[in-house]
């Protein structure tokens, strides 16, 4: 593979201008932005995104999560061509394509058993959208249309549109669109380092559980479905729930006849060593979102996938419109599922979920090098996926202002020193792609802790 030659000072200057002009970037103060220069990237390999400059970075967020086997895979780049020349889009609505189907086969192949229909969308946040109507029309077609509310959790992130942000959690992205947003039951997750109930793990014996277990106790009869991230509520800052904690409320759910929706967005696809995150603890949800990983990080797509009683319950005659109406203009968009059939092969092939462990075990080695760090307060790992807390105070937990940016700050610092990571708040994050060798997890670590170190001293 060739590398692009880097672009001329003045192209550079063009397209840095341009970008100010032109653009509105997501979840970004326009304001500073247009005051600095923007890194541009060009190209990509491997682990490594290349700038305007020719300049190298790490790709330490997978692309925001969504990068698995690095970029420019030939077996992905093959099969979008392939696909390509035949292709690009068609509809799935009154019609069919060959690799939707071929996908839809695949992901209940590897989805955990029980899971039986693929609904596909183009996004983390639609796949959750999708979850919820059909859960909410699945009671109203079960002659139960009391049961419409959603148990969703404290700092839950599930994307940005209106039905998404309703059971999202996370008060500085939310607060301001709450007229907007339809009412959900809340209730803490199992955030151990800031536990609520000020108590500690294990010897609290996850008594945060017992809440959940009341309002759905008590409230059964009008609760629709609860909506969780398995294993990791990862915007919230990689908060890792204790192992059995998701089994215990897919008991819960059974047990007081409430959906179980898995919003596997950002841990599907071997981010957190399985799969799946619900592999972990044997959990099979009525419902489970999928998106970002699904192409390896190429193109948007998503899926909603769900159980054969679920999708029963919307057959019926025409007349009776038990239909589900919703769908997308790009819907099983066929360049994007041949990607996604491409690197699910890579897994295959490469045995990925096999690899990743030892990956995994020197990701947690070498960040016990940032425990000793004054103001790294927590470090949390599930597989492939890391955030570090950084904190003002290490025994009080007294956390920086937000408008400190220290987040922010180490990311730059990193930037300086090659590797591009997103912080969320004081959570430093990193993701990153499954194919990293071993020696790269160990400089990004080490990227880390020179960034840490430098900002905060
Ligand atoms: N759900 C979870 C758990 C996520 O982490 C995200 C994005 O970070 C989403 C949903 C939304 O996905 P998207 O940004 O593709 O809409």
């Amino acid at each position: 593979m060739t590398e692009l030659k880097p672009k001329t000072r003045g192209e550079i200057h063009r397209l840095q201008a341009d970008d100010q002009q032109y653009l509105w970037h997501p979840f970004t103060q326009m304001k500073e932005w247009e005051k600095e220069s923007p890194l541009i990237i060009q190209s990509g390999k491997g682990p490594f995104l290349i700038d305007v400059h020719g300049r190298r970075y790490l790709d330490g967020v997978s692309s925001l999560w969504v990068n698995l086997h690095g970029h420019r895979r030939k077996e992905i780049d093959r099969a979008l061509i392939s696909q390509i020349r035949k292709i690009a889009h068609t509809t799935l609505l009154g019609l069919s394509n060959i690799p939707a189907i071929e996908l839809a086969r695949k992901l209940l192949e590897i989805a955990p058993k029980g899971l039986a229909r693929v609904f596909y969308s183009d996004n983390g946040s639609t796949a959750v959208e999708v979850a919820l109507k059909m859960a909410f029309q699945y009671w109203q077609l079960k002659s139960r249309p009391r049961k419409r509310k959603f148990v969703s959790f404290i700092n839950a992130y599930h994307g940005d549109t209106l039905g998404s942000v309703s059971v999202g959690g996370i008060d500085l992205f939310h607060r301001r669109f709450e007229p907007l947003l339809f009412e959900t039951v809340r209730v803490p997750y199992p955030y151990c380092y800031r536990c609520h109930l000020s108590l500690s793990y294990p010897s609290c014996g996850v008594a945060c559980l017992q809440e959940v277990e009341t309002l759905i106790k008590t409230r059964h009869e009008e609760l629709a479905a609860v909506i969780i991230e398995p294993r990791v509520q990862a915007a919230a800052g990689m908060v890792v729930s204790p192992p059995g904690y998701l089994q215990q409320i897919r008991k819960l759910c059974n047990e007081y006849q409430v959906l179980m929706i898995a919003d596997e967005v950002a841990t599907g696809f071997g981010r957190t060593g399985k799969m799946f995150a619900c592999d972990h603890e044997e959990v099979v949800p009525d419902l489970m979102a999928l998106a970002k990983g699904i192409t390896g990080g190429y193109l948007p797509l998503a899926a909603t996938l769900t159980t054969q009683s679920i999708y029963e319950a919307f057959l019926g005659n025409y007349s009776e419109f038990k239909t589900f109406f919703h769908g997308h203009s790009y819907t099983g968009n066929p360049l994007a599922c041949a990607a996604a059939l491409a690197n699910l092969g890579i897994f295959e092939k490469e045995k990925t979920l096999s690899k990743i462990q030892s990956k995994i075990r020197r990701l947690s080695l070498a960040l016990r090098s940032l425990d000793q760090l004054d103001h790294v307060g927590d470090i949390r790992q599930c597989g492939m996926m890391v955030g570090i807390e950084l904190v003002k105070d290490k025994m009080s937990r007294e956390p920086y202002p937000l408008t400190e940016k220290k987040g922010t700050l180490v990311a730059m610092e990193a930037r300086n020193r090659g590797m591009l990571i997103r912080p969320l708040g004081n959570v430093v994050v990193l993701m990153p792609p499954l194919s990293t060798p071993h020696s790269v997890l160990a400089r990004m670590v080490q990227i880390l802790r020179s960034s840490i170190r430098k900002v905060i001293t």
